[in-house]
């Protein structure tokens, strides 16, 4: 079967996946107000996995919002910002940068691995960082990058942030 919107394709081997079943997740912006929303969960009968399809507001492991964890990791969201309301506290905002910083180099190695199978034959800069690129020309860089490395098969390590 050909993949479509209803059945995706398989990150992994690019196969038509079918619906397994729907997931709760929780997303917290800042100032701490909580959403609720359904993830999908899709079957590839290839790979014989359970897929995950995670939208762009969220990322892996973490409840808050990607915009929020990114506007940690860039700076406008500081532990000083009223709008935050210490939700997330100073300590989750350190926890991120953190998490950011210690995988830098993991994050640009999955980058230029996913990119090139996307697109095969496309040369990527040896000099240049793809993660500053993203960085540099995408508004929602962290959704962009983490869609990218995600929707690629690879994943990054959750690890105790
Ligand atoms: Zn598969």
């Amino acid at each position: 079967m050909k993949p479509t919107c209803d059945h995706p394709a398989c990150p992994c081997c690019g196969e038509s996946m079918s619906y397994r079943d729907s997931r709760k997740r929780i997303r917290r912006k800042e100032g701490g107000c909580v959403e609720h929303l359904l993830v999908r969960r899709l079957w590839c009968p290839k790979c014989r996995r359970l897929h995950v399809e995670l939208p762009d507001c969220l990322v892996p492991h973490k409840h808050y919002d990607a915009e929020v964890i990114s506007g940690v990791i860039e700076g406008v969201v500081t532990p000083d910002d009223l709008d935050s309301e210490d939700r997330p506290c100073a300590m989750t905002m350190r926890r991120w940068i953190r998490w950011f910083h210690e995988n830098r180099s993991n994050i640009e190695g999955l980058l230029r691995h996913a990119f090139q199978r996307a697109t095969r034959s496309f040369p990527i800069p040896k000099d240049g960082s793809l993660l500053g690129f993203f960085r540099e020309h995408t508004s929602s860089w962290l959704e962009a990058i983490l869609r990218f490395i995600y929707n690629s098969g690879e994943a990054l390590p959750a690890g105790s942030y």
